[in-house]
């Protein structure tokens, strides 16, 4: 069975980069590739980043029941797909969606075993810097996502995991600790027969 893990942030905190980095570094991570109505951008790859389109055909999906969660957010729909557990299930490997808080809260139930992950930059003024920084996004966009941070960061108490991203390395490094700690935790089974076959090795004659 693979582990699921949900990453939320609000935009701009470095969730993305953080992403990256252990998608780069783990291959038994598979990452989500969600459904967006929203303009693809110079740095979105098409089917790996988001499937791109129509607000239609998005709509149809719903209509049809083909999302695991969906949520609007910043004017725009995404969705994940119910494809995407079995896929990650056939390849024998760990799921890692990258979802806002809304589509956290709807996985709460319907994947409780899901592992909530919220990741924050330390201030207001931090998170400002870094969406600037990004020359991604215009201004009145840039104003748009850290009004709805604080509204995002308030809901923290759904997830089990908080990494607030001061340090990019530190941040890494607590990211990659939870993702290692789970799977050790799911392994509690496998783990049980090998301390067993540690116990025989006591009662071994000296
Ligand atoms: P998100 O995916 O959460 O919207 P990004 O990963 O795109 O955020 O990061 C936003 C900007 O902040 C990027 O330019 C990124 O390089 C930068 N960034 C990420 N983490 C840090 C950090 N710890 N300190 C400074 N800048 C950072
Ligand atoms: P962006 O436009 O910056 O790529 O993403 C905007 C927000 O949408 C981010 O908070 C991201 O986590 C969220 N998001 C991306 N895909 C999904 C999804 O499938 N479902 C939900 N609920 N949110 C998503």
């Amino acid at each position: 069975m693979s582990l699921v893990f949900v990453i939320s942030a609000p935009s701009g905190s470095g969730k993305s980069t953080l992403v990256e980095q252990m998608l780069n570094e783990d291959p038994k991570l598979k990452f989500s590739t969600s459904y967006t109505t929203r303009n693809r951008t110079a740095q979105d790859r098409e089917g790996f980043h988001y499937n791109f389109t129509s607000k239609d055909a998005f709509q149809r999906m719903v209509a049809n029941n083909e999302f695991l969660e969906w949520a609007e957010v910043h004017g725009n729909y995404y969705g994940t797909h119910r494809s995407v557990l079995d896929d990650a299930n056939n390849e024998g490997r760990d799921l890692l969606l990258d979802i806002d808080v809304q589509g956290a809260r709807q996985l709460k139930e319907t994947i409780p075993d899901a592992v909530r992950i919220f990741i924050l930059a330390p201030s207001r003024g931090e998170l400002e810097t870094r969406l600037r920084r990004r020359q991604r996004d215009s201004d009145a966009v840039i104003k748009l996502r850290v009004a709805r941070a604080a509204q995002e960061i308030e809901g923290f108490g759904d997830y089990h995991y908080v990494i607030v991203n001061d340090d990019v390395v530190t941040a890494g490094n607590q990211l990659r600790s939870i993702i290692q700690a789970e799977r050790r935790r799911s392994q509690l089974t496998a783990v049980r027969q090998e301390v067993a076959a540690i116990l025989e090795t006591f009662k071994e004659p000296a």
